[in-house]
């Protein structure tokens, strides 16, 4: 089981820790949300639990106060980029075959694109 000790070369530990730059839209105590630099749709915000976890599922078994955490910010996140009413996707690519590439847990917060519904 991960332990949430922050790893060294991981990329989103570094935002965390400010040593790699991020336009931060939220933060918590536990969890940090900021602009995803390759954005998909109008909006799109990762939010993280400050514990290094490598993917959601891992996280929810370590620590499920802060895989809840990280959804409740998801809808706090919404709200502040007014996609809440419109609708948004949240998305956990977990695994690289499913095209997870920093494996700290995350999830995708999407939406300001109707043409975002349809494909699931
Ligand atoms: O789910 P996945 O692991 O593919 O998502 C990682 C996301 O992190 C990508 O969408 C990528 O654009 C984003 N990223 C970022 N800032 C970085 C490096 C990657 O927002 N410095």
């Amino acid at each position: 089981m991960s332990d949430g000790t922050p790893v060294p070369d991981c990329l989103f530990c570094k935002i965390i820790a400010r040593e790699i730059p991020a336009e931060v839209v939220r933060e918590t105590e536990t969890t940090l949300a900021f602009r995803d630099i390759h954005p998909q749709a109008p909006t799109h915000v990762l939010v993280v639990p400050k514990a290094h976890h490598p993917n959601a599922a891992a996280l929810a078994v370590a620590a499920p106060d802060q895989a809840a955490a990280i959804l409740a910010e998801a809808g706090e996140v919404a709200a502040q980029e007014k996609i809440a009413e419109s609708g948004y996707r949240l998305i956990f690519n977990t695994g690289a075959g499913a095209g997870q590439t920093v494996f700290h847990a995350h999830v995708h917060v999407l939406g300001g694109d109707g043409s975002l519904h349809g494909t699931l």
